[in-house]
């Protein structure tokens, strides 16, 4: 495996940063998650967009433009050899001293490792996934926007330890007025009568890539969409339910705290929705 940094390529062994670089010391500095399909990553254009409105948000120079990290992510897929995979993409404050002063940090570093997928096992997408709400709250966007997709991930850690615990593969997290926001990796929506749900950006939520992905196809479905307040009560309640996100693509959710969901069996608009999301990423 060759690791991109900052314009050379690694082995895994020795792709390492320094301990005073600042993503290392406080999680200073944003990433991306891709996935690439037959060689082409997916919605590259709108993850580098997004990249460069976190960088903004902390005040963060990508050395590069959006074209060099383009071809670099795409040079980097086919050094690997990987055709389809998974893409870290991760610009870190680079290295500074032990205090906090970002200006201090001179040179940030851009890493993109490019690996073989790791994803929920088959049979959650057949079966659907059983999940429980952590008591972790999401972070307030009034303290850390969660539309920065910063290196400091440990608020979606602790909700996933949660998770983990209670032996589910994922957790839905509320925001701190206990409405419904995401869950620790992925986005949320419900579908119920005849309407499709999912938390706005309001919610304090990672505008996620697929979630964006899956409105554009829920509209050309001819669905009708909202994007409101939500809380457990809709979930609870709804006829199907499911998560989106760049590894996940969309993973139905049959359980909730111990309730079922619908039939309990992943729903009709959930599989159409899976079945029309990888039509357009095999094109
Ligand atoms: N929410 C959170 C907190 C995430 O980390 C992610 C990405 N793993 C998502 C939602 C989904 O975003 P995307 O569809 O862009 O992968």
């Amino acid at each position: 495996m060759k690791i991109y940094i900052s314009g050379d390529y690694f082995d895994k062994e020795n792709a390492k940063v320094s301990v005073f670089d600042h993503g290392f010391l406080y999680g200073d500095g944003i990433f991306e998650g891709m996935r690439s399909y037959n060689g082409k990553v997916f919605r590259l254009r709108d993850h580098l967009d997004r990249l460069w409105e976190s960088a903004k948000s902390i005040l963060l120079t990508i050395p590069i433009s959006a074209e060099a990290m383009e071809n670099a992510v795409n040079e980097t897929l086919q050094i690997n050899g990987i055709t389809n995979g998974y893409i870290r993409l991760i610009v870190t404050r680079g290295v500074g001293t032990l205090g906090l002063d970002a200006h201090l940090c001179q040179h940030p570093q851009v890493i993109i490792i490019a690996d073989h997928l790791a994803l929920y096992p088959k049979e959650f997408y057949e079966k659907g996934l059983e999940i429980i709400t952590a008591s972790t709250v999401r972070i307030n966007p009034a303290m850390l926007n969660p539309q920065i997709k910063s290196m400091n991930y440990l608020n979606n850690i602790l909700a996933k330890i949660e998770g983990h615990q209670a032996g589910c593969a994922e957790v839905l997290m509320l925001n701190s007025k206990g409405e419904v926001a995401e869950c620790s990796g992925d986005n949320i929506f419900i579908f119920k009568q005849n309407q499709l749900h999912t938390p706005s950006p309001d919610a304090g939520i990672l505008e996620g890539i697929t979630r964006r992905v899956v409105l554009e196809l829920a509209a050309e479905l001819g669905l009708n969409i909202k994007e409101c307040p939500m809380t457990r009560h809709d979930i609870y309640t709804a006829e199907e339910c499911f998560l989106t996100g760049s590894a996940a693509e969309l993973i139905p959710v049959v359980k909730l705290d111990g309730r079922i969901i619908g039939n309990g069996k992943p729903g009709s608009i959930t599989k159409k929705l899976l079945e029309l999301f990888r039509s357009k990423t095999t094109v």
